[in-house]
């Protein structure tokens, strides 16, 4: 079951939905439900190669082997990757590597341990 908003309006939790409407009883205001969809979309989510959700903090390993920019190391396939943040751009993870450092590396080429 889907968890109603509070009403925007008095922040009443006793709200229901009727269609794609949601009501509040209290202060009779009406709204589209359709907000709580918008805010989702504002907000970016970053998913692994798997398709699960990356969140700061987690542990991921690199799927397949990936050149680093400039220097003729790879970091091989299998490489588990400590403490990721997330970060908007082309490459969305920002993370340390032992015997790298500081490196960015793309969602999708990832997978959550
Ligand atoms: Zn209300």
């Amino acid at each position: 079951m889907m968890d109603l908003p509070n009403c925007p309006k008095c922040n009443s939790v006793y709200t229901y939905e009727d269609g794609s409407l949601i009501i509040c009883p209290e202060c009779a205001y009406e709204w589209n439900n359709d907000m709580e969809s918008q805010l989702d979309e504002d907000k970016q989510v970053i998913k692994d190669s798997n398709g699960n959700v990356l969140n700061d903090g987690d542990t991921v390993t690199v799927i397949k082997d990936l050149k680093v920019k400039g220097s003729s190391s790879v970091i091989k396939i299998g490489t588990k990757v400590k403490n990721i943040r997330l970060v908007d751009g082309d490459h969305d993870i920002d993370c340390k590597i032992n015997g790298f450092g500081a490196m960015k590396l793309k969602s999708k080429f990832v997978k959550k341990v």
